[in-house]
């Protein structure tokens, strides 16, 4: 059964605590609901007979504390902890027990076998409150702790500027899938980037458009990638492309849609058209002369120097050299 109360905004968001009361008898669980609802700590109440039951419905939605009866036929609460500690993705949910038990033995079981904390019953409503909210503001900061990480996670794989990976994560990304790449034999293309001229629209419009250009330059690169490729900001003007999977040929097409996207980016400066191009260089691995990231980096960049020279705004590939005692 399910009773629904209110939602209510944590962080600016709506979140909607839920509350999982397992027990056989009836009338505790009503004595929960109604004790906790004049609390209002949560916003639903969820509740099931068995221990299994409760675990079942703990996998099938999101509950935020749960209150787990001790004794009950079949599968009782021991049980139900075992499941739910084995469980990575629930592991974290607090448990409280009820017991009608006075031995201490039993309490101490069940505190070893995972629960966060017991109730004797019968219980006292407002000890019940208090224990549960001890245990959801600890989880609140948990959760908080565990959301600021995960950002300064992001954060840290991030360029400020662009929003596309920064260079360290890019070599991380780079030296796993150059890893994949050679232990299955797999295609893998590197593309690196750079814009043409771009100290001249640094000099010529301020580095405030500089900046803009190179913010929409990394969006308009993201846009045409798929979901596993990445891009990075290698260096100032300079991005690199990592496509795994792909062969000369598709990468080509990737490199040539990027070139042709950044031509087209609409800069106006007082209604003058900044004129915004790339370069692009492509390598491809396997390769018999490509045995390294750095290697396969040397020689994307020996391309993109070749692009330059031939008169920017275009795409060129490593030619690719024959395998061979004279080619290592
Ligand atoms: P080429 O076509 O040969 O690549 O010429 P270029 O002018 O693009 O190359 P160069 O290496 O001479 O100049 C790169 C410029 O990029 C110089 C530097 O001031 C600018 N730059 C590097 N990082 C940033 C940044 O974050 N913002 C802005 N606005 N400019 C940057
Ligand atoms: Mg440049
Ligand atoms: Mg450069």
């Amino acid at each position: 059964m399910v009773f629904a109360r209110f939602s209510r905004t944590s962080n600016g968001r709506m979140v909607e605590t839920t509350c999982l009361i397992i027990d056989d008898s009836e009338g505790v669980r009503n004595r929960l609901i109604e004790g906790l609802s004049s609390a209002q700590v949560f916003d639903r109440f969820i509740t099931a007979e068995d221990g299994l039951e409760g675990f079942r419905k703990m996998r099938s939605e999101a509950v935020d504390l749960v209150l787990c009866d001790l004794d009950m036929p079949a599968f009782d609460g021991f049980k139900f902890l075992r499941m739910k500690c084995g469980d990575p993705s629930l592991s974290e949910v607090p448990v409280i027990l009820l017991t009608g038990r006075e031995d201490v033995d039993s309490k101490v079981r069940g505190l070893s076998a995972g629960a966060s904390d017991y109730l004797t019953k019968p219980f006292d409503q407002l000890e019940l409150i208090a224990r549960v909210n001890v245990h959801m503001n600890l989880k609140r900061l948990r959760d908080e702790l565990r959301e600021k990480n995960e950002e300064l996670e992001r954060l840290a794989r991030t360029d400020e500027l662009t929003g596309v990976a920064n260079r360290r994560y890019l070599m991380e990304c780079l030296e796993q899938e150059f890893a994949r790449s050679q232990r299955y034999q797999r295609p893998f293309s590197l593309l690196m980037a750079d814009l043409d001229h771009f100290k001249r629209i640094n000099d010529s419009y301020g580095h405030q458009v500089g900046d803009d250009v190179l913010v929409r330059t990394a969006a308009a690169m993201r846009s045409t990638l798929r979901q596993n490729d990445i891009v990075g900001r290698y260096g100032g003007e300079e991005f690199a492309l990592m496509l795994p999977e792909t062969e000369v040929e598709g990468a080509l097409t990737v490199a040539e849609r990027c070139r042709q996207m950044i031509e087209e980016l609409v800069v106006e400066v007082q209604g003058v058209r900044v004129p915004v191009t790339a370069s692009l260089g492509l390598a491809t691995n396997p390769s018999a002369s490509i045995a390294s990231v750095d290697a396969l980096m040397r020689v994307a960049d020996g391309a993109l120097y070749e692009a330059k020279r031939a008169g920017r705004n275009r795409v060129v590939a490593a030619s690719v050299p024959e395998a061979g005692p004279d080619h290592p």
